[in-house]
C-alpha cells in the first residue's frame, strides 16, 4: 500500500511534502522518499526505509530545494521490502529528469518485465512500477505525453501515479480508479493526494477528486486536462473506505467517517446481539463503526481496548515474538469496562483471524460475560491484486473456514459478518465497486501465478541497509 503527495508552484515544495507524507503515514510505513525540482528541471532525492518522522530531519529537507515535490510512502505489496523499491522512482531521461510515484499493483507487470528484461532492459528494483519507466522511456512516440500514454496503454490493474518530466507534473488515475488522489488549491499552487487529511495539514483547499481514466497536468502553473484514458466500469475500492483511509478524509466523495459508521449501523441491523451490555470498537479503524452500531442498537457504547499509539508496524520485542505478546503490547482492556458483561466487539475486518483470536482471549480474561463479535464487512476470501497488502489464499481465515468454524477458532459467544449487499450499500453504491477480496469478483484478468520466488521477479540481489 501507498500513500502519494505532490506539491507545484509553492516555494519550499519539499517541507510541505513532509507534512503531507506526515498525514498519510497510515497508507505505507516500511519506506518513505521525496523527490524535488527546481526551476531548472533539476530534481534531488532522498529516499530510506523507516517512518517519514525518521527519514527527512530539517537539514534534509533544507537539500530538497525547489517549488515542486513529490514524495511516497510505501509498504510493499510487490517487490520486497528493502531500499532499492522505495519510491519515488527518479531516473534521467531524454526529455530530462523523470520521477514517479505509484499507489496500487500493475497484475500484467511480470509478463512486461519478462518481456523487456529479454530486449535488454536492466531493472534496479523488484517494484512493478518500475516497468512504467522503462515503458515510457523506451516508447516510439516522441512526446512525453504520447510515451506516457504508450506505457499505460500496455498495463494492466490499479495505478494511481504523480509523474514529473522536467518542471511538468502530471496526475493519472486508471480507467476503474482503485485507488484516490486529490486535487488541492495552496495560493497560486497546486497540491495532489491520496486523502484529503493531507490536504488539511498543509492548509490546502479541495478542489476536486480526478475521476476514473482521468489525467492531467501542471504546466506554468496551470492544470490542463489530457484527454481521459480509454473508459472501463469504475471499481473503486471499497476496503479504502472500510479500513485503509483516515476517517478524517473525504475518499470518492464520501466522508471516511459517514461510511463507517452507516456500515456499523448496518451491522446492528443485520447482525443485533439481544441482550448485551455495552458495545466497543477494536481501535482505531472501527470507532465510527462501533458508533454505528451502538445508535442503531440502542447498545452503550464503551472504550473497552486502549490502543498504546507508539507501537509501530517494525516494533520488535526480543523474545516476545508471538502474536499473543504483541496484541498484549497494542491493546490493553478497560476491566472494569468489560469484567461480568455481555460485550459486543465491532472490528472492521479479519483477515488472518490470528490477532482477532488473541483480542477475544484478551477481552475473556478481563473478565467478559459473553463476547459477541461482529465484522463491519463481508469474510475476505481473497488477496487484493490491487494494492492491499492482504496475504495469500491459503493464509486468509475465511478462505478456508465458515463462519461457524471461526467462531470457534476465536473463542467467542457469536460471530456476525455483513452480507456483501448490505456492506456495498451502506458504502453507497452495489455498482462501482472492486470487491474482489470478498466476492472473488476480479475486475482485471488474474494473473496466472500471483505468488512468485523472488527469482521468478528478478530478484537476485539483496541489498543490505544499515
Ligand atoms: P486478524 O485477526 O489477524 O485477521 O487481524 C484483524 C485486524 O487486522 C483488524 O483489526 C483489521 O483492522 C486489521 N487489518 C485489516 N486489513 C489489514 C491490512 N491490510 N494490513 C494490516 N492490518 C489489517
Amino acid at each position: 500500500m501507498c500513500g502519494i503527495f505532490g506539491v507545484v508552484g509553492v516555494e519550499q515544495a519539499a517541507e510541505l511534502t513532509y507534512l503531507g507524507l506526515y498525514a498519510l503515514q497510515h497508507r505505507g510505513q516500511e519506506s518513505a522518499g521525496i523527490v524535488s525540482v527546481d526551476a531548472d528541471g533539476h530534481a534531488s532525492v532522498r529516499r530510506d526505509m523507516g517512518l517519514v518522522s525518521e527519514i527527512f530531519p530539517p537539514k534534509v529537507l533544507r537539500q530538497l530545494p525547489g517549488s515542486i515535490a513529490i514524495g511516497h510512502t510505501r509498504y510493499s505489496t510487490t517487490g520486497s521490502s528493502v531500499l532499492a523499491n522505495a519510491q519515488p522512482a527518479v531516473v534521467n531521461y531524454h526529455h530530462g529528469a523523470l520521477t514517479l510515484a505509484h499507489n496500487g499493483n500493475l497484475t500484467n507487470a511480470q509478463a512486461l518485465r519478462d518481456d523487456l528484461v529479454r530486449k535488454g532492459s536492466i531493472f534496479q528494483s523488484s517494484s512493478d512500477s518500475e516497468v512504467l519507466i522503462h515503458l515510457i522511456a523506451r516508447s516510439e512516440a516522441r512526446e512525453p505525453e504520447d510515451q506516457i500514454l504508450d506505457a499505460l496503454e500496455r498495463v494492466e490493474g490499479a495505478y494511481t501515479l504523480l509523474l514529473s518530466i522536467g518542471t511538468t507534473v502530471y496526475a493519472i488515475v486508471d480507467p476503474r480508479g482503485f485507488r484516490p488522489l486529490v486535487l488541492g488549491k495552496l495560493g497560486d499552487g497546486w497540491v495532489l493526494a491520496s486523502e484529503t487529511c493531507a490536504l488539511d495539514i498543509v492548509g490546502a483547499t479541495r478542489v476536486r477528486e480526478l475521476e476514473p481514466g482521468e489525467w492531467l497536468k501542471i504546466e506554468d502553473g496551470k492544470v490542463v486536462d489530457l484527454p481521459p484514458l480509454k473508459a472501463r466500469p469504475h471499481r473503486r475500492c471499497v476496503f479504502e473506505l472500510i479500513y485503509f483511509s483516515r476517517p478524517d478524509s473525504t475518499v470518492f466523495g464520501q466522508s471516511v467517517d459517514r461510511v463507517r459508521r452507516e456500515l456499523g449501523r448496518q451491522l446492528a441491523r443485520e447482525q443485533p446481539a439481544p441482550g448485551a451490555d455495552c458495545v466497543f470498537s477494536v481501535p482505531d479503524s472501527s470507532n465510527a463503526m462501533a458508533l454505528g452500531y451502538a445508535e442503531e442498537s440502542g447498545i452503550a457504547l464503551e472504550h473497552g481496548l486502549i490502543r498504546n499509539h507508539y507501537v509501530g508496524r517494525t516494533f520488535i520485542n526480543p523474545g516476545q515474538n508471538s502474536r499473543t505478546a504483541k496484541v498484549r503490547i497494542k491493546f490493553n482492556p478497560v476491566r472494569d469496562v468489560i469484567a461480568g458483561k455481555r460485550v459486543v466487539v465491532v472490528d472492521d475486518s479479519i483477515v488472518r483471524g490470528t490477532t482477532s483470536r488473541s483480542l477475544m482471549q484478551m477481552i475473556r480474561q478481563a473478565g467478559a460475560r459473553e463476547v459477541h463479535m461482529r465484522v463491519a464487512s463481508h469474510p475476505i476470501t481473497g488477496p487484493c491484486l490491487y494494492g492491499i497488502d492482504t496475504p495469500r489464499h491459503d493464509e486468509l481465515i475465511a478462505a478456508t473456514h465458515s463462519v461457524e468454524e471461526i467462531r470457534q477458532h476465536l473463542g467467542v459467544d457469536s460471530l456476525g459478518y455483513l452480507s456483501l449487499e448490505g456492506m456495498l450499500t451502506a458504502a453507497g453504491s452495489t455498482e462501482r465497486f472492486c470487491h474482489a477480496c470478498f466476492s472473488g469478483d476480479y475486475p482485471t484478468e488474474v494473473p496466472q501465478d500471483q505468488h512468485k520466488s523472488r527469482s521468478a521477479t528478478g530478484e537476485h540481489v539483496t541489498a543490505l541497509i544499515d
